[in-house]
């Protein structure tokens, strides 16, 4: 296994640990953007309620029901419709890297808590694509709570840089970034050129972003308190 990757089987059989299941659900799709550029691929991704870009899903107890019961359960609250997730759509395990927080505040990052994260992948129609978009809104319990929109990832590069580049360089929760470009090249969702172009043009506008920042926050800083 790669390192830190563990089977579904030893995910389960490891004592004290939490775990978490996150679906990637997409589509093939004919349409095009601006009626030229063809848009191949939907990927569903949500904006959070702590401001990052994640998979839907959450925490499970295996102890109460199976990882794919407590996933499909959490689809039916995150996107308000009922989509069964089965073994066979379970990618990968792996342990959560070490927030911040955690390594800060204990020396032992492998404590008897330690998170799982299971990834799964789901193909479905666009049809069925555009079903979870509108009862993400309309029915499901977490909008504007947990879930504050999903989002569609732009699979396509446009000629001045924009597309998948610029989205890459949002902020992700967790590893939801490379579980989001993993999948991308082993399904032949994006080619490897296609994809480095994309981080090489994310990368790029990371000093852009920084100066921005920095500018903002020393405006705001300039004019004192607010109220
Ligand atoms: P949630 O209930 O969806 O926030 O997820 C439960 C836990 O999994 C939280 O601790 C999140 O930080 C973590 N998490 C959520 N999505 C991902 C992801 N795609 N990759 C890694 N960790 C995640
Ligand atoms: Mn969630």
């Amino acid at each position: 296994m790669a390192s830190g990757h563990l089977s579904r089987e030893e995910a389960l059989a490891c004592e004290g640990c939490r775990h978490a299941c996150h679906v990637m659900l997409y589509c093939d799709t004919d349409a095009r953007l601006f009626g030229r550029k063809p848009i191949k691929h939907v990927i569903l991704m949500q904006m959070r309620f702590d401001g990052l870009l994640g998979f839907p899903g959450g925490f499970v107890d295996p102890q109460e029901e199976t990882l794919e019961a407590g996933l499909t359960r959490e689809l039916s609250e995150e996107l308000g419709l009922a989509l069964p997730i089965s073994e066979e759509h379970h990618v990968e395990a792996r342990y959560a890297p070490a927030s911040p927080s955690s390594s800060s505040s204990s020396s032992s990052s492998s404590s008897s808590s330690s998170l799982i994260l299971h990834f799964y992948v789901k193909k479905l129609t666009e049809e069925q694509i555009r079903e979870v978009e509108l009862a993400a809104v309309s029915t499901a319990a977490d909008h504007g709570h947990e879930v504050l929109g999903m989002v569609r990832v732009p699979v396509y590069a446009l000629k001045a840089g924009g597309g998948l580049g610029p989205f890459l360089s949002h902020a992700f929760i967790g590893n939801a970034r490379s579980q989001l470009l993993d999948s991308m090249l082993r399904l032949n969702l994006v080619t490897p050129h296609e994809l480095h172009r994309a981080l090489a043009h994310a990368l790029s506008g990371q000093a852009r972003t920084t100066r921005d920042l920095r500018a903002a926050a020393a405006a705001v800083e300039g004019r004192g308190p607010l109220l």
